[in-house]
């Protein structure tokens, strides 16, 4: 086989799929070749086109003919920049995505360490009131039993003034006689009274107190410790339509600067930097031969 020397070898393996391009047939028309070029439509057109369509057209030439210096056309050249120009906005997009999720669930994983604070913050504050229940439920209990203990205290002491009566009342019936039993009854009548009356303010006022927790439903008074919001903004890749921006800049990519920290100083008195650069790390890079 004989390779002629302006013909490049290139792995079959690198083929596009679709080698036979010049099989492109119309869409319209299966398997009729595009032979004509409308220049009135800006349009390919097959015999059956032609006739369809193109009748009253003044421009119709051959594609053959059409086809002259294509490679070099604007009309090749916009094609193969327009290529370039998604395949570098899908691999921008691609990356930016990428980025993304790893920064959201970077956001998701702060945010379950913010409800884990929240929630422990609830828990300090619950056992804050808890603490001010028990102090209010020992205040309120030794209450109580402050007053029972007055009401025992008051019952003693009558108690005793009472057995003091009564053991003069014993001692008039066994060995006195019947005016001494007058005159004591007599003489008393207004302390036994006035024990009488004592032990009566007692039981009249005697009350008996039960403690119980009156509990607050907590499912009803606490709906939620937080609520998960989303803020949305736009992308930052666009995708700029190629003829909109052909008479524009080309579009870089903004980028922020990176925050530089301070590590050494440097001695550049006798050196002489013919480059400077920042490699991916976000180091400063100055290049001295
Ligand atoms: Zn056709
Ligand atoms: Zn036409």
């Amino acid at each position: 086989m004989k390779i002629s020397r302006n013909h490049e070898l290139i792995d079959i393996n690198r083929m596009p799929i679709q080698t036979n391009i010049a099989d492109q047939c119309c869409f319209k028309h299966d398997n009729l070749p595009f032979e004509y070029f409308c220049i009135d439509h800006d349009v390919l057109s097959c015999k059956e086109c032609l006739a369809e369509s193109h009748r009253s057209c003044q421009k119709v030439m051959s594609v053959d003919i059409a086809c002259k210096g294509a490679k070099q056309s604007q009309s090749f050249i916009d094609a193969t920049e327009l290529v370039d120009h998604v395949l570098e906005t899908t691999h921008t997009i691609g990356k930016d995505e990428q980025d993304f999720i790893e920064n959201i669930v970077k956001e998701a994983n702060s945010v379950k360490t913010a409800v884990r604070i929240v929630k422990e913050e609830a828990i300090r504050h619950i056992e804050a009131l808890e603490k001010s229940l028990l102090h209010d439920l020992d205040l309120k209990k030794d209450k109580i039993i402050q007053k029972s203990k007055t009401t025992i205290k008051e019952t003693e002491d009558i108690k005793k003034s009472t057995k003091d009566k009564q053991d003069i009342f014993d001692l008039v019936n066994k060995h006195g006689s019947e005016k001494q039993a007058f005159i004591a009854v007599h003489a008393y009548k207004q302390d036994l009274t006035d024990l009488e009356k004592r032990v009566t303010g007692i039981t009249e006022k005697s009350t008996r107190f039960t403690i119980n927790l009156n509990p607050q439903k907590l499912q009803e008074s606490i709906h939620s410790i937080g609520s998960i919001e989303l803020s949305e903004v736009p992308s930052a890749v666009k995708f700029v339509q190629k003829k909109k921006c052909q008479s524009q800049m080309p579009i870089v990519q903004a980028q922020s600067m990176p925050q530089f920290v301070y590590k050494q100083d440097l001695d550049t008195k006798n050196v002489e930097i013919y480059g400077m650069t920042i490699n991916d790390n976000n180091e400063v890079i100055l290049v001295d031969t």
